[in-house]
């Protein structure tokens, strides 16, 4: 047997080696679960920012809008724009707002702005007055919304808007035991109670798990959509949206002392069977993942060992049976919400991330 095997670089391995496979099926089914869950008086408005949080705007737009799904939330209003153009006939709520200048841009497209302090509610009022908005309240963030007491102050301003909803937003709601969850929900409900006519809009996905008390009329969820929030993807039978993978390209067994990677961060204990994966930093795989991440084979784990390089990442394999895991076998970073997590925890970071990360290079494939 050779010690080092070879993918043969032909046209169509070479468009094939790293793929993020999103199941457009699983998407629909967890809109319709988690509005099933929330219950018809609350709505569910599915956040797709990020071009839906790199799973691609125009595919993920058009599944939930088949599952029933009519209200969507984005950052920015470029991205709203380009949701306007794949969807006439949904609300779209953009959480930065309308810029400056912006106003009747907005009022054509439909667009629903989600003002962030006064001087927006200021412009809002004198260009597009009787247009529906959302205000934002910042209950413990400091990023964007309203102080309290501005809203407070403004409240005669804010009564005269066409105000759809009033949103905030948890700082620890993956914490689900943190006392601030419970701080920030009594200042929203204080603030909100002061204009009660107006639905709320509190909870995000992790928001979802800490109870209905939590989670206003209507619920923002993002990762969860995609089945990647480990915390409510099993209590409500979510199914992952997403696996991420490439193939092994070469497979080779070094002697015990030799090293792999660049700076020889790992040196081999005993023989070692290792193999190439055609993924590395500019694909999305973190750097950080360099002798601490894994990645999964057949379900089972192989340890990333030395530097992840811009396209290459090696895998120990050592410990398989020598018959699995050979040159053209996919590997996944991950499948799931927990293989996402760890992933993310191992390299010091959030899963959402990991999802935006994911480069150019890797092929997108659509299913169901
Ligand atoms: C991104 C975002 C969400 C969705 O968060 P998930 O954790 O992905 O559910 C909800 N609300 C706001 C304001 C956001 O920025």
């Amino acid at each position: 047997m050779p010690s080092t095997e070879c993918l043969p670089m032909t046209q169509e391995s070479l468009e094939t080696t790293c793929e993020v496979r999103v199941d457009l099926s699983a998407v629909r089914h967890n809109f319709r679960v988690i509005q099933e869950k929330i219950g018809s008086t609350r709505r569910a408005l599915a956040v797709v920012k990020a071009g839906a949080y790199g799973l691609g705007l125009a595919p993920v737009a058009r599944a939930l809008r088949l599952a029933g799904c009519r209200h969507f939330v984005v950052a920015f209003p470029e991205e709203a724009f380009a949701l306007r153009a794949l969807l006439k006939d949904v609300d779209i709520y953009v959480l930065s707002g309308a810029f400056e200048g912006m106003e009747r841009q907005f009022l054509s497209q439909n667009l629903i702005p989600v003002l962030n302090d006064e001087e927006s509610l200021l412009r809002w009022q004198s260009v597009a007055a009787g247009a529906p908005c959302a205000i934002h309240i910042d209950t413990g963030m400091a990023r964007t919304g309203l102080e309290p007491r501005d809203f407070e102050r403004l409240l005669d301003l804010i009564k005269s808007l066409n105000t759809v909803c009033l949103m905030s937003h948890f700082a620890a709601s993956d914490l689900a035991d943190h006392p601030f969850n419970e701080i920030q929900r009594t200042r929203f409900e204080t603030l909100c109670a002061l204009v009660p006519s107006v639905p709320t809009c509190f909870a995000n996905s992790c928001g979802l798990t800490l109870g209905s008390a939590f989670w206003g009329d209507f619920v923002r969820p993002g990762l969860s959509l995609y089945g990647l929030a480990p915390e409510n993807a099993a209590e409500y039978g979510l199914r992952s949206a997403l696996q991420v993978r490439a193939r092994l390209i070469q497979v080779r067994t070094i002697d015990a002392g030799q090293s792999v990677g660049y700076a020889m961060t790992w040196q081999a204990q005993r023989p070692s069977r290792i193999a190439t994966v055609a993924m590395g930093y500019a694909d999305g795989l973190p750097r950080d993942l360099g002798n601490k991440g894994c990645m999964w084979l057949d379900g089972q784990e192989v340890p990333i060992i030395g530097r992840v390089s811009m396209d290459f990442t090696t895998l120990d394999l050592t410990d398989l049976p020598p018959a699995q895991g050979r040159v053209g076998d996919w590997v996944d970073l991950f499948y799931d919400g927990v293989t996402l997590s760890r992933q993310a925890q191992a390299a010091g970071t959030a899963p959402h991330t990991f999802l935006v990360g994911l480069g150019p290079r890797c092929a997108r494939v659509y299913e169901g």
